[in-house]
């Protein structure tokens, strides 16, 4: 099913981030927690791609067994970054063939160990190219990715944000968000991009805070840390059990506010674990 006709008709759609397996791990790992995320019940799970391309044969086979052998909707990301033409139309002509329906189509970092890389000797240099392409070959459903705080390499807030509504033009059925520890901007964003004509849903990307990597990943993103998560993740530095719990109801408390404000779903960051996702539902009265 296509991810924009379940929006249509429910509210909110709840969707599970998951990640493939290291090269060198068994994709069984992942395979028992699809089951155990499939007992949380998600509308749809999103199987992200390897940076540079890395693994991206797991992308597709993970979402395509959870779909096919676990019932449960998938997304699969895909990053054009360093493909080829022939390569980009095998991987989604690969996606078809096993019935993916739903795609998340982004531009992507670039290549390890150059951070210099120059995107204009890319296929696309920017993620609306690439959704252009999707859009005029098939019939995908396409998801891109919107940055509350602007994407890292923007030097300016209103040109990403035309950046954006660009996407969208191109094709773009529904929007999903960089993660964010604050709602408020998620509520300011909505207006922003409303003011800028982006009419299409979006959802907010909420990342559990599950240990102190968190400082890592949101100097890599360029997201913003509260000050009361400051306090909460220095109050629980010494004790990781007690911080993950606080972190559980950080998110939850995320959730039952977004949800309460009108939001049209959750795009849940699981970092594959299945037992803390089940602990956020159940905070946020969603199971
Ligand atoms: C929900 C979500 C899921 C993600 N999943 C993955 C994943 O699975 N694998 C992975 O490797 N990465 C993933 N990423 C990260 C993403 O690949 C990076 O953020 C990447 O740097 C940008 O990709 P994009 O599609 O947003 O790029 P773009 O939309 O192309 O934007 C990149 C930059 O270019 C600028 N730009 C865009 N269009 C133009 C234009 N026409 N002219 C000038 N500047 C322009 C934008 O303002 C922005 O600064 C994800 C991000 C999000 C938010």
């Amino acid at each position: 099913m296509k991810i924009i006709d379940l929006l249509k008709s429910k509210k909110p759609v709840i969707a599970f981030e998951i990640f493939p397996p290291k090269p060198d791990v068994p994709l069984e790992n992942i395979l028992s927690s699809l089951e155990k995320f499939k007992a949380l019940n998600p509308d749809y799970i999103s199987v992200t791609y390897g940076a540079g391309g890395s693994q991206k044969g797991r992308t597709i086979e993970i979402a395509s067994r959870a779909k096919k052998e676990y019932g449960i909707e998938s997304m699969a990301h895909f990053t054009c970054v360093g493909h080829s033409y022939e390569e980009i139309d095998k991987m989604l002509d690969e996606m078809l063939d096993e019935g993916l329906e739903n795609v998340l189509a982004l531009r992507g970092d670039p290549p390890q160990n150059q951070p210099d890389f120059d995107f204009s000797k890319n296929i696309y240099r920017h993620a609306s190219e690439l959704i252009r392409h999707i859009r005029g070959k098939n019939n995908f459903c396409i998801a891109a990715a919107a940055y509350l705080e602007g994407h890292p390499e923007c030097r300016l807030l209103k040109e990403d944000l035309l950046n954006l509504k660009l996407k969208v033009d191109e094709g773009t059925d529904f929007l999903l968000t960089q993660f964010f520890f604050d709602n408020r901007l998620f509520y300011d964003f909505l207006d922003k991009a409303e003011s800028k004509g982006i009419n299409c849903p979006i959802i907010p990307g909420i990342m559990p805070i599950f240990n102190s990597n968190i400082k890592v990943m949101t100097a890599k993103s360029g997201c913003s840390i509260p000050a009361k998560l400051v306090v909460m993740m220095d109050k629980y530095a010494d004790n990781p059990e007690d911080l993950r719990k606080a972190g559980i109801e950080y998110a939850a408390e995320q959730i039952r506010d977004l949800i309460a404000y009108g939001a049209p779903g959750i795009h849940l960051y699981t970092m594959n674990r299945p037992k803390s996702t089940k602990e956020i539902l159940v905070s946020a009265g969603l199971a």
